[in-house]
């Protein structure tokens, strides 16, 4: 297929799941089961569109890291078992690994408490011309520190920021965040890979089952999942305050996970093919030296 068709099935492909207008947003309007239309024996065929869409995004991310302008963000959150990490691997497995950089946040630690949220994820922010992947990010500030509200009493804020308008405080504060990311030339793309309860169990099940997958098990995402209606609650009221026409969110189905890639390598390739990237003009004063250095090269032995 050539360059442009490609670009364009990538375009179609992810932009259903396209959200950049918060309001009037509802998670129970994504199928986390949906997969367009590719039937589950159309398998092979969405691999192949996946290997296809690799190649370009590695196209396209060497344009990047020639021109050395522009950078990309890409934030990945969902509840375990979603395939964050399945879908990192894949996604980027063509792309050059200097050009890349993955930050994955946990629990912060004391020295994190200690300063403003946005800090440790600051330090972390990709440079020009590479492409920074957080693995959960500041987003964990409306998530599971809304859902359990103890952690925000970790934070030690002073007490009278600490008010009911606090997390519509933090979705403005993101906002003007990835404004200025967006105008110093960042790009920002938010994925919310949108598993179900069901096949989250699914998932849950096959890591205790499968002895190479039970290093993956942990007792801590049982616990989480009777949270599971609270984390939903907080989904939606995240993407609903943060999806904005610079810094979208995407929500992924995310129950069949060979369609989750294909649709996240579809949203970074229309982001990349935005930019209208192209390597660097070589100068006429650049093009000399290229040309007398050649000569010289040849010159000797
Ligand atoms: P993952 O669960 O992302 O696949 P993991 O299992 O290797 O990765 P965990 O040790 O589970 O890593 O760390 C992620 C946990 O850290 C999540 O439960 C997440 O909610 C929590 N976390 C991330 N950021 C924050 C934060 N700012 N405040 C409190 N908890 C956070
Ligand atoms: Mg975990």
């Amino acid at each position: 297929m050539k360059t442009k068709q490609l670009i364009k099935r990538a375009r179609a492909i992810a932009k259903p799941f396209r959200v950049e207008n918060g309001k009037g947003f509802r998670l129970k309007d994504v199928d986390p089961g949906d997969t367009l239309d590719f039937g589950a024996e159309d398998k092979p065929r969405s691999k192949e569109a996946l290997a296809e869409g690799v190649e370009l995004l590695a196209e396209l991310q060497d344009m990047l890291y020639a021109q050395d302008r522009w950078g990309l963000l890409l934030i990945f959150q969902a509840m375990d078992a979603a395939g964050k990490d399945g879908t990192i691997k894949h996604v980027m497995s063509g792309i050059n690994p200097q050009g890349c950089q993955v930050y994955s946040f946990k629990g912060p630690s004391s020295e994190e408490l200690d300063h403003d949220y946005l800090w440790r994820c600051a330090k972390c922010l990709p440079e020009r011309g590479r492409i920074g992947i957080f693995n959960r990010s500041y987003y964990e500030e409306t998530l599971v520190v809304r859902v359990h509200q103890e952690f925000l009493a970790r934070e030690t804020l002073p007490p009278e920021l600490v008010t009911r308008d606090i997390w519509e405080q933090r979705f403005q504060d993101i906002r003007g965040f990835e404004r200025y990311l967006t105008r110093n030339g960042i790009q920002v793309r938010k994925f919310f890979l949108h598993v179900s309860k069901k096949e989250q169990k699914r998932q849950f099940l096959e890591r205790l089952e499968n002895p190479e997958k039970n290093w993956k098990f942990s007792a801590n995402d049982i616990k989480e999942r009777e949270f599971w209606d609270d984390y939903m609650d907080a989904y939606e009221e995240m993407i609903r305050g943060t999806a904005t026409e610079d810094a979208p969110w995407y929500v992924v189905p995310a129950d069949n996970k060979w369609f989750t890639r294909v649709v996240v390598a579809g949203a970074i390739i229309e982001a990349l093919d935005s930019l209208k990237l192209h390597y660097p003009t070589v100068s006429p004063e650049k093009r000399k030296e290229l040309a007398s250095a050649k000569r010289l090269l040849e010159r000797k032995r």
